[in-house]
């Protein structure tokens, strides 16, 4: 049994196996909970994610897929970059987004990962309703464990705030 849960509180500080990131596609860092991340690992993770776009992402992480690096200074042991829809770009497609989920958790169960937060991705600016990204986030982890059982012990939404927090709340209700 895959538990799937949601919490308020700061992804950094989270004791899972691997945290992920609502990353943008130069994957350099950014603002928001890609900042914190970054902060938080410190420089080791800078120069991962240099390396990744030195190598087969020199154009770019897409958006929808996910990418592994180590987590620097986090208690997690990786960080899965992911690549949200940005809406203010007209990127409104609900399987852009649901494939940063599903994508994550495939890169999750690859590197050995038995437990994954996840922040509410493309909720902040990238301009989608936390409602919507809520119901996307929990249908398609809940589609993905179901599809892949006994692979993962915890998915665990970690919103910053409790409206945020509210809309997943709802979402695992219903
Ligand atoms: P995006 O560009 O994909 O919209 P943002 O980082 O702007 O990403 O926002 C995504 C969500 O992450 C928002 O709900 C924001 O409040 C939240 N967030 C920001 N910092 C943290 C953090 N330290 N831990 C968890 N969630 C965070």
């Amino acid at each position: 049994m895959t538990e799937v849960e949601a919490v308020q509180g700061d992804i950094t500080t989270e004791r899972v196996d691997a945290i992920v990131n609502a990353a943008n596609s130069l994957l350099l860092g950014g603002g928001g909970v890609d900042g914190a991340i970054h902060a938080a690992a410190g420089p080791e993770l800078l120069e991962e994610c240099r390396r990744l776009r030195a190598g087969r992402w020199h154009d770019g992480l897409p958006v929808g897929e996910a990418v592994a690096t180590g987590a620097g200074d986090l208690p997690a042991r990786w960080v899965i970059h992911t690549v949200g829809p940005n809406r203010h770009r007209g990127q409104t497609d609900p399987a852009l987004l649901a494939s940063c989920f599903s994508r994550s958790l495939d890169v999750a169960s690859e590197v050995g990962a038995r437990s994954v937060a996840f922040p509410a991705i493309s909720a902040g600016v990238y301009g989608w309703d936390a409602d919507e990204v809520a119901d996307i986030a929990v249908a398609t982890v809940r589609s993905w464990v179901h599809d892949h059982p006994g692979q993962l012990d915890v998915v665990r939404f970690v919103l910053f705030g409790p409206a945020i927090h509210q809309a997943f709340v709802d979402a695992l209700a219903s």
